[in-house]
């Protein structure tokens, strides 16, 4: 299942976005709506709506995801420190955009559960 979302109109420059990473396979870009000091979105480029559509096909697409967040990490500085990366899917999940994405939070220290 694939769908246009607004992810997709940021992938063809289409909307503006703030844009941190770019590779073949993923976009990463700060949200719009910071939950913590430093919180961007990794997102690949092929629009997979859900966790639930992800196929095997997929996999080496979504392990990229977290190849990235590595590099981002490194990047920004985060790495020792540490981050999270988090994936919701559908309602209960908390989603609301329906193109995966991995967010990743960090510059600050975590609770736990996340609710
Ligand atoms: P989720 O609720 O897990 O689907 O996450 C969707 C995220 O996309 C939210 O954190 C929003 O703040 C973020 N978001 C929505 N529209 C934009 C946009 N145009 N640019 C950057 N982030 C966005």
């Amino acid at each position: 299942m694939s769908q246009e979302t607004i992810f997709t109109k940021i992938i063809n420059r289409d909307i503006p976005a703030d844009i941190i990473y770019e590779d073949e396979l993923s976009i990463a870009f700060r949200d719009i709506n910071p939950q913590a000091p430093f919180h961007a979105l990794i997102i690949p480029k092929k629009a997979i709506a859900t966790i639930n559509d992800i196929t095997e096909q997929d996999a080496p697409i979504v392990g990229h995801l977290y190849v990235v967040a590595a590099k981002i990490a490194k990047q920004q500085g985060f790495a020792e420190d540490g981050f999270r990366v988090v994936m919701n899917c559908n309602e209960h999940g908390g989603q609301t955009v329906y193109h995966i994405h991995l967010h990743m939070l960090a510059g600050k220290i975590m609770g736990w559960p996340p609710y």
